[in-house]
């Protein structure tokens, strides 16, 4: 899939960059724009009283954690909207919000350096989980019901050649932890001619400590009422994977070798309004 030249996006403006497709009831879309800026841009505005902030200001409001990854994408937003009024998101606020108030337990060898470089962090005096580590599964709107399940998205389904229609991989945050490893959060959308279907992955690499992976998947296929989520953890030390950090620069180059923690699947029911 090609992007025409002047859709190219340009990362110090403000622009965003959108496309979408029409899938049956679906509208499936997406926008992409810049990175979270550090400080607040317009301090006359939020200072005010009236609700208006900057999105630095807004997510320093909405969330808890003292502090916030590298790299946020705050306008990246995945959305699948369904005629009926069923609303499915994914974007970085929210799985931002699912990031604990706590220091995770795991053993890190980089811990000590990781706070001398963020003073801001130690200032704070509150403890949070530096890896960013989020359970989100996405954001649904009050109309969807959810019920576990025991049925299971259909994987040679995703495995057939069929034609491509639309697909994007769009990147929510990420941090390098301080040169320590990665964590990030992206969510990949493929439209095929029968189906849709969503992979969000949460990605944690801690150099010599270990690897954790936190997958969310949608699959829905034409003419049912409902999308199937999946939602999988997994998590190795490193020393008993035994790869080579320069190997482990993306998720998809280790996280199928994960051992699974984790795993449910869930049906959610696309209530359609009755008029
Ligand atoms: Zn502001």
């Amino acid at each position: 899939m090609f992007l025409a030249e002047g859709s190219r996006i340009d990362s110090g403006r403000y622009t965003t960059n959108s496309n979408s497709i029409e899938f049956g009831p679906w509208h499936i879309s997406y926008d992409i724009s810049c990175i979270l800026p550090s400080v607040c841009s317009t301090k006359v505005v939020c200072e005010r009283d009236d609700d208006q902030f900057c999105q630095f200001c807004l997510y320093c409001k909405e969330l808890s954690i003292p502090h916030f990854p590298d790299m946020v994408f705050p306008k990246n937003v995945l959305r699948l909207d369904h005629t009926g009024g069923a609303k499915i998101q994914f974007n970085p606020l929210d799985a931002l919000r699912r990031v604990a108030c706590r220091l995770d337990p795991i053993e890190v060898s980089c811990a000590e350096a990781w706070l001398e470089s963020r003073p801001d962090a130690e200032k704070a005096k509150k403890p949070f989980d530096w890896t960013f580590s989020t359970d989100y599964k996405g954001t649904l709107s009050d109309n969807i019901t959810v019920e576990r399940t025991n049925e299971s998205i259909d994987f040679e389904i995703l495995k057939r050649k069929d034609q491509i229609l639309f697909y994007h991989d769009l990147t929510l945050f990420e941090d390098e932890l301080h040169d320590h490893g990665v964590s990030k959060l992206s969510v990949k959308i493929r439209v095929m001619p029968t189906y849709w279907y969503v992979l969000q992955r949460y990605f944690l690499r801690v150099d010599d400590v270990l690897v954790r992976s936190h997958e969310t998947r949608l699959f829905h296929m034409l003419n049912t009422d409902y999308v199937l989520r999946e939602y999988s953890t997994k998590e190795a030390k490193a020393q008993d994977i035994n790869i080579p950090t320069s190997e482990m620069k993306d998720g998809d180059d280790v996280v199928p070798l994960l051992p699974v923690k984790e795993k449910n699947t869930e049906k959610l029911f696309i209530n359609t309004q009755i008029n």
